[in-house]
């Protein structure tokens, strides 16, 4: 490269990744195959439209690639193409899920999410975020006693508020969720049901955590689905929706809302590099790695409680977990916790914890992710061994 300044700085955080422990939930290695599409000509190319129909002329190669990750996503997750459709082109979660909404949900109409301190994502009706200004929003909190959903009171409260789309799906929760409670309450109250599976993708495909997609008594359990490709799917910085093909004509609508609704063209060298991504899911290997994911990350969770660490819902059946750092003053704040830790060379990110008494600026807890490390061959007794090192870091203080 000839640019010195941006190469310098390339090589320093090529450097950084691999002298730091990383335990960011939602960060991940990819391989060098996705850097290489990553990096390649596709992204000279413009292709405004869908493969077949483009407003550009030259497509015909952008056309299969695009094709090539649409099939590749459907086979992944075992969809028939005749059930689900697929779009491959957002740009990453947040644009995603907003054409979800903006597909489907009139202006004005409300959304339901979880509150963000619980668990949820700015983008599933937060205030701050456009998705809580653009449409009204109901946000529901988990329970105060075990910090797990309730969906008895998510039932009331979606049977009180009508909205319009249930998102099930979070950046900070633990456990396995239940998408046939979910798809209950949403017909109950009227409503659409989206998986926003953008953490536990990689652990659906792998086969360790439960499909959205699966069907109970001929019926989807989600209406849409959306991803990430770049958390535990390890792939490029980018997003893909499913969506159910029937009557309804979701998967048109979003369709068209994608382009010419939000976006202009595709980032072709990104959707091969998801395609590459797909395919590297779709091996044994990975399930390999998907269970070793969650073992890690419960060796690392059962090692914090047992020297004394208060974990949040009581545990983890996936690939993270949030530690309740302050401990009603016993403890130390997030912030100092992840500051702390830093220094001493492992990455994590602050975190609130549901019913938190301090700022989301610093806040309460810290949130641990397994799948990074994991990539790189870490196993449980690694695990166990970086959980006394937080300890020691952090239990300095208290
Ligand atoms: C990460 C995430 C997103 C947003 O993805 P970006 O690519 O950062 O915009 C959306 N929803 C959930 C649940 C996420 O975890």
């Amino acid at each position: 490269m000839k640019d010195i300044q941006i190469k310098k700085l390339i090589d320093t955080e090529r450097k950084r990744q691999k002298k730091v422990i990383n335990l960011v939930a939602s960060e991940n290695y990819v391989s060098r195959d996705v850097l290489e599409a990553l990096g390649s000509e596709l992204t000279d190319k413009y292709g405004e439209g869908y493969p077949g129909r483009r407003y550009y002329r030259g497509t015909s190669v952008v056309d299969e690639v695009e094709r090539l990750a649409q099939n590749r996503a459907l086979e992944l997750f075992e969809l028939d193409k005749e059930a689900w459709s697929v779009n491959v082109q957002p740009l990453s979660g947040s644009p995603a899920n907003f054409a979800v909404y903006a597909a489907l949900v009139p202006q004005g109409e409300k959304i339901m999410g979880m509150e963000l301190s619980h668990g949820g994502h700015l983008t599933h009706g937060q205030k701050v975020s456009i998705t809580g200004k653009f449409w009204n929003s109901a946000l529901y909190t988990v329970s105060k006693e075990n910090e797990r959903i309730d969906y008895d009171s998510l039932r009331e409260f979606a049977l009180k508020e009508k909205p319009k789309i249930i998102v099930a799906g979070f950046t900070a929760y633990a456990h396995i969720i239940d998408f046939k409670k979910f798809r209950e309450i949403a017909d109950a109250a009227g409503a659409l049901l989206m998986v926003d599976m953008s953490h536990f993708a990689g652990l659906v495909a792998g086969k360790v955590y439960p499909s959205p997609f699966s069907t109970q008594g001929g019926l989807a359990l989600a209406d849409v689905v959306t991803t990430t490709t770049h958390k535990t799917l390890r792939g490029p910085r980018s997003a893909i929706i499913f969506s159910k093909r029937d009557e309804r004509g979701l998967d048109k609508k979003i369709d068209k809302i994608i382009i010419p609704g939000l976006q202009g063209g595709p980032h072709f060298n990104t959707i091969a590099a998801v395609a590459v991504a797909l395919k590297e899911v779709g091996t044994p290997a990975f399930r390999k790695y998907a269970a070793q994911v969650v073992k890690n990350a419960k060796a690392l969770s059962d090692e914090l409680a047992r020297l004394g660490w208060r974990i949040v819902e009581g545990g983890t059946e996936t690939h993270l977990l949030r530690v309740d750092t302050w401990m009603n003053g016993k403890g130390i704040g997030g912030r100092e916790a992840a500051d702390k830790l830093e220094a001493a060379g492992i990455i994590v990110n602050e975190n609130t914890i549901p019913f938190d008494t301090r700022k989301p600026m610093d806040p309460s807890g810290i949130r641990l992710g397994s799948a990074p490390e994991t990539t790189r061959g870490k196993k449980e007794q690694d695990f166990i061994k970086i959980a006394q090192t937080i300890d020691k870091v952090l239990r300095k203080t208290r």
